[in-house]
């Protein structure tokens, strides 16, 4: 478990913490706060998780064996506690929430504007054939 910026309890989990980003922080369980780590421990997470998928399918391959699939989870274990020690998490202040609900809100809105364009598209092509 790891400090959380806000009240420095330690409440946040090794995989919260490498995972968390501005659109999906990880919250405090004691103070209720949102906090993320740089781009950079989220984009090398990605990395490593693609680099051990492939790795360990190549190497239950070699081995001939399905346990050489286990060096996924392993190796992302192993990952995730390396970055959440080199990644401080940043407590996330009130523009990285507010960009955030903008982004969730637009998203909405246009996911709302999708599907009322193909429900219109729907009907027209509906009682024209
Ligand atoms: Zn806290």
């Amino acid at each position: 478990m790891y400090d959380c910026p806000h009240c420095s309890t330690k409440s946040i989990g090794t995989w919260r913490k490498v995972s968390a980003t501005p659109f999906s922080p990880a919250i405090c369980g004691n103070c209720g706060k949102a906090s993320f780590v740089s781009g950079w421990s989220n984009f090398a997470t990605v990395l490593a998780a693609e680099v051990f998928l492939w790795g360990s399918i190549v190497f239950a391959i070699f081995l001939g064996s399905f346990y050489g699939l286990l060096a996924l989870p392993v190796g992302m274990a192993v990952i995730s506690i390396l970055l959440a020690q080199l990644f401080p998490l940043i407590p996330a202040n009130d523009f990285v929430l507010e960009t955030r609900r903008k982004i969730v809100r637009r998203t909405w809105g246009f996911a709302v504007l999708a599907a009322l364009a193909l429900l219109i598209y729907g009907l027209s092509t509906h009682s024209a054939g």
